[in-house]
């Protein structure tokens, strides 16, 4: 019996590709000679796409999968994808939700510790030998501190979890109260802003949060607070965020995603009270694994009875 034909957007990890196409007769986009013109040719031929949250699809790329039915995508990230456009025609897409929860939530912990305890400066202080020439200075505790998280999903709910454990008082901003929260409900940010010592982003990117903590968001965080946003680059007005932090009217910044990914605004290089990180919230063996089987296992229950397991 033949193989259901997939197209792969973008190469993911060697043991990904090599499994999807044991399984599958995969056609690999990336490595068309002219990916553009190839869909202009063939793209009618399929009805199954794998993609992720970093190469999503576009609306110009959907245009020449008129025979689509699915995308299966690694990540939980949507904002590389037309989503109104997926909706309009039908296009199912499923996400790898939840098994990323723990990862991300461990990151957004480490990037607050870090960036208010300078662990990784106070790294760079010992290796470059200045502990010889006197000790390293003072910086911020971090148990007990308010901690404000602008999206109380899945992995703003494993943060806070989290933050119980460092017995800080937590509230929240997103768009609706959550009815079965004991947290505090902001519906304001800026009035957040004004309250947290820790302000972490963990919100989706894309049109609606696009700048979303922008200049007065951080001036309301203030001197002594630090934003972290392990959410998406867009949320944040980077070049308001890299001028709070350099005239020092914003405490600090713990960082794993950045406008224009993967440069970073080298202003930020020599501060030692911002900590950055190159998009690796998920990125740990296990998770990846889970990642890639959740795919798989989406993949295999759409062709085999029409179902996501994890549907957007
Ligand atoms: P989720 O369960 O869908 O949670 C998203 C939260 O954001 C919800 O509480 C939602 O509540 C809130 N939200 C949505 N639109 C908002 C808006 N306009 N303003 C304020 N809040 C808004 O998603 P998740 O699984 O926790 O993932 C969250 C995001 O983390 C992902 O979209 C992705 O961008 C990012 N992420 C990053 C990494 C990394 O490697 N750094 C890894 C995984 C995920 P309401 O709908 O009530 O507003």
């Amino acid at each position: 019996m033949s193989k259901p034909q997939v197209l792969q957007i973008g190469a993911l990890s060697e043991r990904f590709n090599r499994t999807l196409a044991e399984r599958y007769d995969v056609t690999a986009l990336w490595q068309q000679a002219d990916p553009m013109q190839f869909l202009k040719e063939h793209g009618a031929t399929f009805e199954l796409l794998v993609s992720s949250a970093r190469f999503g699809c576009s609306g110009e790329q959907l245009a020449c999968l008129p025979n689509l039915s699915v995308i299966c995508s690694f990540g939980v990230g949507c904002d590389p994808y037309p989503l109104e456009q997926l909706r309009d025609r039908g296009i199912v897409i499923s996400t790898t939700p939840d098994v990323l929860n723990d990862c991300v939530a461990d990151l957004a912990m480490g990037l607050m510790i870090d960036s208010a305890r300078q662990l990784t400066a106070a790294d760079r202080f010992v290796r470059a030998g200045h502990w010889l020439s006197g000790n390293y200075p003072l910086t911020h505790k971090v148990s007990g501190k308010k901690l404000g998280i602008v999206g109380l999903g899945r992995i703003g709910q494993a943060i806070a979890r989290r933050a119980q454990g460092f017995d800080m008082p937590v509230r929240y901003h997103k768009r609706r109260q959550d009815p079965d929260s004991s947290y505090g409900y902001a519906a304001d940010l800026l009035e957040l802003a004004s309250w947290a010592d820790f302000l972490v982003l963990a919100c989706p990117g894309g049109a609606a949060t696009h700048h979303l903590i922008d200049a007065k968001v951080l001036s309301a965080l203030g001197p002594q607070g630090i934003l972290v946003n392990i959410a998406r680059g867009s949320v944040v007005d980077q070049a308001a965020l890299v001028s709070a932090l350099l005239d020092g009217s914003l405490g600090g910044a713990g960082l794993d995603v950045f406008d224009g990914e993967p440069a970073v605004p080298q202003a930020l290089f020599g501060l030692p009270n911002v900590v950055l990180l190159p998009h690796v919230g998920s990125a740990t063996q296990e998770t990846r694994l889970s990642m890639e089987e959740l795919v798989l296992a989406n993949l295999y229950a759409f062709i085999n009875n029409g179902q996501l397991l994890t549907p957007l």
